[in-house]
């Protein structure tokens, strides 16, 4: 049997809601502990070019998520690499067991499970995931230098997905199932001028076609929404980018949750509807979805997580409880 870990704040998740939230609880001195999943640092360690994080023209996102943690350790949070497959909000303490065999009990959880890449459900799909599907080309854009890729979606992520797998590819064909993209217009403009790129519009992708274990991905049949014709795309990489999930399944029977997954949360607030619980970025944000706002997420948590506990010990005056109060008498 493993060890029992207690402590104060318990951060579930290591993109930028986690470690914000890491920052503020340990300056807080609640000695967080952070749990990091497997992708420690995010989503965003999957990505190259990151240009709207506020101080930084250009960074790339895994050395961005690097800084995080490095600040967060500096801050004083215990960093832990483990995943934690079930949490007990039922009572308190809160009990969440983690994949190394080792149980956390924590006063307060902070969510921040972020989002996972969405997939279309097709069996081919699956069975060619590792054979030229995928959904992450700063992971696996390198293996298809001097060939043809397929990328379906139509946000930030199908843009930038293509347009980075473009200094791979000799062509990236870009299919989307209406006629306009939903990216940004400064990320759009950049896709229009590159002359590797293709699009196919109003296309959904019928399957895909390949051998597992074979020749691996040969192509893809993408069918016209309105007359059904199916036209075969042929191509070596197909990189799905149709949006993320909220990463919720640990709470999905315990917390209020909406549409597919958000973890549901009071207005202007990260409270959940369990007392103690408090849910920070794209696990709980179906509006934004951005690195920036899941750190102002992180820092609502701890603030308030912080508040929590002083209110449970009697304490009179903490930081928060100063906002809290501050806000009270001025409305
Ligand atoms: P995530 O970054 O999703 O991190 C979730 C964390 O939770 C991970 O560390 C994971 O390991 C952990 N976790 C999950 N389940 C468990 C578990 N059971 N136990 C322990 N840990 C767990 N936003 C921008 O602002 N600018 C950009 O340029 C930008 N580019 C992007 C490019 C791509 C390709 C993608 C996919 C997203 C991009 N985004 C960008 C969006 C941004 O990455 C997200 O909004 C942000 O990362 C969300 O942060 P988060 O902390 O909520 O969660
Ligand atoms: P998104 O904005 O939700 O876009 C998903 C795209 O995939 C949409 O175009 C959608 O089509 C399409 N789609 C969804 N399901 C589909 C299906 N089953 N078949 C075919 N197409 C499907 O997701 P995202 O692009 O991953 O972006 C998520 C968030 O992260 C956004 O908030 C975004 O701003 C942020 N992000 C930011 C950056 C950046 O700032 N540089 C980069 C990446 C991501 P419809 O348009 O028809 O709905």
């Amino acid at each position: 049997m493993g060890e029992t870990r207690h402590t104060k704040v318990l951060i579930i998740g290591s993109g930028p809601a986690g470690y914000t939230a890491g920052v503020y609880a340990s300056r807080a001195m609640l000695n967080p502990i952070l749990v990091q999943g497997i992708q420690p640092g995010g989503q965003l360690t999957t990505t190259t070019e990151v240009e709207n994080w506020p101080g930084d023209t250009h960074v790339q996102g895994p050395d961005l998520m690097v800084r995080m943690e490095e600040h967060a350790k500096a801050m004083g949070t215990e960093i832990i690499s483990d995943y934690i497959q079930s949490l007990d909000l039922s009572k308190r303490p809160f009990t969440a067991e983690g994949d190394s065999g080792t149980t956390y009990t924590a006063d307060a959880v902070i969510l921040a499970t972020g989002a996972q890449a969405k997939w279309l459900g097709l069996a081919s799909e699956e069975a060619l995931k590792g054979f030229g599907v995928s959904a992450c080309a700063t992971c696996d854009g390198f293996f298809y230098r001097g060939k043809e890729i397929v990328v379906v979606g139509g946000g930030n992520t199908a843009v930038e997905e293509a347009l980075f797998l473009t200094n791979f590819a000799t062509k990236v064909t870009l299919v989307h199932r209406r006629d306009s993209l939903r990216a940004e217009k400064i990320m759009q403009d950049r896709l229009f001028k590159n002359p590797k790129i293709e699009f196919v519009w109003d296309h959904e992708i019928a399957d895909v076609v390949g051998e597992p274990g074979g020749a691996g991905v040969t192509g893809v049949k993408a069918r016209h929404v309105e007359t059904g014709e199916i036209t075969e795309i042929p191509c070596a990489g197909f990189f799905v980018a149709i949006g993320h999930a909220p990463a919720s399944e640990l709470v999905k029977d315990q917390l209020e949750t909406h549409m597919g997954g958000y973890v549901v949360t009071k207005p202007d607030s990260t409270e959940t509807s369990i007392p103690g619980v408090f849910a920070a970025g794209d696990i709980t944000d179906h509006v934004y979805r951005q690195a920036v706002t899941s750190a102002g997420m992180g820092c609502m948590a701890a603030l308030e997580a912080e508040r929590f506990l002083a209110a449970e010990e009697g304490d009179a005056q903490p930081q928060a409880s100063v906002y809290a109060a501050t806000v009270d008498a001025a409305e």
